[in-house]
């Protein structure tokens, strides 16, 4: 395991990477290696790239990357490589204040990897996911390497999950920090298929705050979400299946929630110019995270993200649109 032990966050501020933290994350950490061409290859074809670049990616790293630079105190659990990938990972988390000595790096297998052809005359792209490391997350590995779990669920009163790792590590996780009071949020991205969703049905009654987009409320609700009423549709199948909280975001429609025993509600989004919505949602589900850590209320803190949001589809790029306080209205640094 490779350890950073104080390093500085992009606001000055030092950083532990180890204790507690009130957030913690578990999920994938994904390097993003983006070949741009000009015609994507046929089979048997070989290309070479116009431009080359490479970004830090993987759900789970970029809603924690997310909050911590907003300045939340947010763990990072997960697994990369014993490479270079792997290390410059951690030190890319630690950089922007997430505690990393919860990620593991294993020997004999890469770090998880995202190969992504961009072609450049019809900006389409292809993409391949390699989890390679990221698949030893398994129930049995992060038990062990974590005292059950006691390393990240000590002190941790928010847990955000993905769908991005074993599945079944991230069912058992949200269960057990449900029972030990943790407000459990978990993100269903990307879509999981039939056969997944009928795993996580049965466990919906151990998450606190569901946070879904469009295609995946559809695929956990078998209805066809795709605006506003539809969606308050899909709150209230949620919510009769056990859930708690519901806040599905839909895209450049914004968002609706259905907090506990009130009424949906639907929130549009900013209006904005987007020119890369890539990675909106997990900034959404970090920036959301953040605020509800500070106190705010589940409408607050999701109006709150939904800014932050908004300035990331500006952008391009993914954990590089991501804004700095210093780059956000006053009332949410
Ligand atoms: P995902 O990336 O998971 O599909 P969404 O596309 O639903 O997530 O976007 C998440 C949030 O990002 C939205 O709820 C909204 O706040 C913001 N967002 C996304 N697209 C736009 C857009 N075109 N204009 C403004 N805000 C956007």
């Amino acid at each position: 395991m490779n350890r950073v032990e104080v390093l500085q966050n992009q606001t000055g501020k030092p950083t532990a990477a180890s204790g507690p933290r009130p957030i913690v994350v578990l999920g994938a950490c994904f390097l993003d290696y983006i070949g741009y061409v000009e015609g994507m290859p046929k089979p048997g074809e070989t290309r070479h790239s116009k431009q080359f670049a490479k970004g830090f990616g993987g759900k789970g790293a970029n809603q924690a990357v997310m909050a911590g630079r907003l300045g939340a105190g947010v763990r990072m659990v997960s697994v990369v490589g014993n490479d270079g990938d792997g290390q410059a990972y951690q030190a890319e988390l630690a950089k922007n204040g997430v505690a990393c000595d919860t990620v593991f790096a294993v020997n004999g297998a890469a770090s998880g990897l995202a190969l992504i052809f961009v072609d450049r005359n019809t900006a389409q792209n292809e993409i391949v996911i390699c989890p390679n490391a990221t698949d030893a997350l398994t129930v049995e590995f992060l038990r062990s390497k974590t005292q059950n779990y006691k390393q990240f669920l000590h002190g941790c009163k928010i847990l955000v999950c993905q769908n991005e790792i074993p599945l079944a590590t991230t069912l058992d996780v949200i269960k057990a920090a449900h029972e030990q009071g943790v407000y459990t949020i978990f993100n269903t991205a990307p879509a999981p298929s039939a056969e997944d969703a009928a795993r996580i049905t049965p466990y919906l009654q151990h998450v606190s705050l569901f946070c879904p987009n469009e295609t995946e409320a559809s695929i956990l609700t078998g209805l066809d979400v795709k605006d506003a009423a539809s969606a308050f549709e899909a709150v209230k199948k949620l919510q009769s299946q056990g859930v708690a909280d519901v806040v599905i975001t839909l895209g450049s429609q914004g968002y609706v929630i259905g907090a506990k025993g009130s009424a949906p509600q639907h929130f549009n989004s900013v209006r904005v110019k987007a020119v890369d919505t890539t990675g909106a949602g997990d900034c959404f589900v970090g920036a959301m995270t953040c605020f509800l850590n500070k106190g705010k209320s589940l409408s607050d803190a999701c109006k709150l993200a939904n800014i932050c949001a908004s300035v990331s589809v500006q952008r391009k790029g993914t954990q590089s649109s991501y804004p700095y306080p210093n780059e956000l209205p006053p009332e949410l640094s």
